[in-house]
């Protein structure tokens, strides 16, 4: 095939002076840029250009089809139905992964789910998995499509064949303050979808302080251009918009929050993981055509978490891919680090606030996340949250426990999470962590579970 070739210069100059640039152009710079053939200094004026000028509907898509493309795409069109994926913005407590690809593939929907590792404040599911004794999160092609086949889920990382153009995109952006760009940030994360071989993705996005957008209102806008760039490349998506302003769930870290997917699967009640699961999971279902009706769909999801359903499916998963399923049935098991220090009231009334994004800061701290993307985790430390905002707490009462490698590191990072809730003589107002779905017509409330 005869390539045309351009001018790096010129395609950089045409994008500073705001002019849109064609889908031959943008092929081009994708190709070059990821075989090397384009400097990465000049990459980085592109993206720059890009992220002062923007890009139009049409770029956004010629941009995300070239990415896609730049790899060898996964493709799963071998098994049947509609396959689900769901991807997060990532957030602090965040293991709905692990409760809701189970959840779903128990149900009979394929769920071929490519996750990432934590980063900054928030963290990763492919790190959490591998908190579990033996688990691989990167099988090759051919591996994971057998597994999604036979058992219905299964998570792994990203390969060197999906969208390679987006790894090297993102290590630029990364150091050019370039990645809070939209069509950058749509281009990387649809690129990746689509090329894992997924028909459908249910969006969790969320806003608040422990969150990339802080605003409903930016994290609305990025929802609405998911969807548009979408729907053009053939992807069929839903975005469901949730708050991240305490961290998800009761713990925060690695091992511990797979003990805590564990026994969310094994029927205990935390209030904003089991609405999050199973609000995400019907969108999925619908997505899937597995039913029309949400009701339905929140039916199944819920007798299959309560009879132990999803748990088994995730049992299936664990042995699929190499780890012990045993630590299913004993969480205790994985191995949580020894020093504990206790976090206790700084005063009476009630807890107004526990601040994610410092959260998420202190568990970088104590060693379960990573500054920058080479960084090694301590799978075995976290944090443990005995009470949540809202609720009426005593000076000096236990509020958390911090689990650390060093006793000198627990006493620092639980003066730290200590200055992070806030404690209040006022009820606070509580919130579902659903804010609800994004349609055309604006924000959609959805039923509570
Ligand atoms: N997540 C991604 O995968 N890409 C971005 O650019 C931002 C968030």
């Amino acid at each position: 095939m005869a390539t045309t070739s351009f001018s790096a210069a010129d395609i950089i100059a045409r994008k500073q002076d705001g002019l849109a640039l064609t889908r031959e152009e943008i092929a081009w710079w994708v190709r070059g840029s990821t075989s090397g053939e384009i400097p990465d200094y000049q990459t980085s004026a592109f993206l720059m250009a890009i992220y002062f000028r923007g890009m139009n509907i049409e770029e956004t898509c010629h941009l995300t089809s070239a990415m896609m493309a730049s790899g060898k795409p996964l493709t799963l069109a071998g098994i049947r139905g509609v396959k689900v994926d769901k991807h997060s913005t990532g957030g602090v407590g965040d293991k709905i992964s692990l409760i809701l690809g189970p959840l779903v593939a128990s149900v009979g929907v394929h769920v071929p789910m490519i996750s990432g590792r934590g980063l900054g404040h928030t963290g990763g599911t492919l790190d959490k998995l591998e908190s579990i004794p033996g688990f691989k999160t990167g099988l090759k092609a051919p591996a994971f499509e057998r597994v999604v086949r036979k058992v219905g889920i299964s998570i792994i990382g990203q390969t060197d064949e999906i969208a390679p153009a987006d790894r090297k995109f993102y290590s630029i952006r990364d150091v050019t303050s370039t990645v809070q760009c939209p069509p950058l940030i749509v281009s990387s994360i649809l690129s990746k979808k689509i090329a894992s071989g997924t028909d459908a993705v249910v969006f969790d996005i969320k806003c608040g302080e422990g969150a990339f957008m802080k605003t409903a209102r930016d994290a609305g806008n990025l929802a609405d251009l998911l969807f548009r760039v979408a729907s053009r490349l053939g992807l069929k998506v839903s975005s469901i918009l949730t708050r991240m302003d305490e961290p998800l769930g009761m713990c925060v870290g690695n091992a511990i929050e797979v003990r805590e997917a564990i026994e969310v699967l094994r029927g205990r009640f935390v209030e904003d993981l089991v609405d999050l699961s199973l609000t995400l999971g019907s969108e999925m279902l619908l997505l899937a055509g597995k039913t029309s009706r949400r009701e339905e769909a929140l039916r199944l999801l819920r007798t299959a978490l309560l009879g132990g359903k999803a748990l088994q499916k995730f049992k299936e998963m664990v042995r699929a891919q190499g780890g012990d399923p045993c630590i299913a049935d004993d969480p205790g098991m994985l191995r949580i680090a020894p020093h504990r220090s206790t976090v206790s009231a700084a005063g009476t009334g009630f807890i107004a606030d526990i601040d994610a994004l410092e959260v998420g800061r202190i568990a970088v701290v104590l060693g379960a996340g990573r500054v920058r993307a080479e960084d090694r985790v301590d799978h075995a430390v976290g944090i443990e949250f005995l009470k949540k905002k809202g609720a009426r707490v005593r000076k000096g009462e236990p509020l958390a426990v911090v689990y650390a490698g060093s006793p000198s590191r627990g006493r620092q990072c639980a003066r730290l999470l200590k200055a992070a809730i806030r404690i209040s003589t006022r009820r606070p107002r509580l919130h579902r962590v659903i804010i609800g779905k994004v349609t055309s017509k604006g924000i959609m409330d959805l039923p509570g579970v």
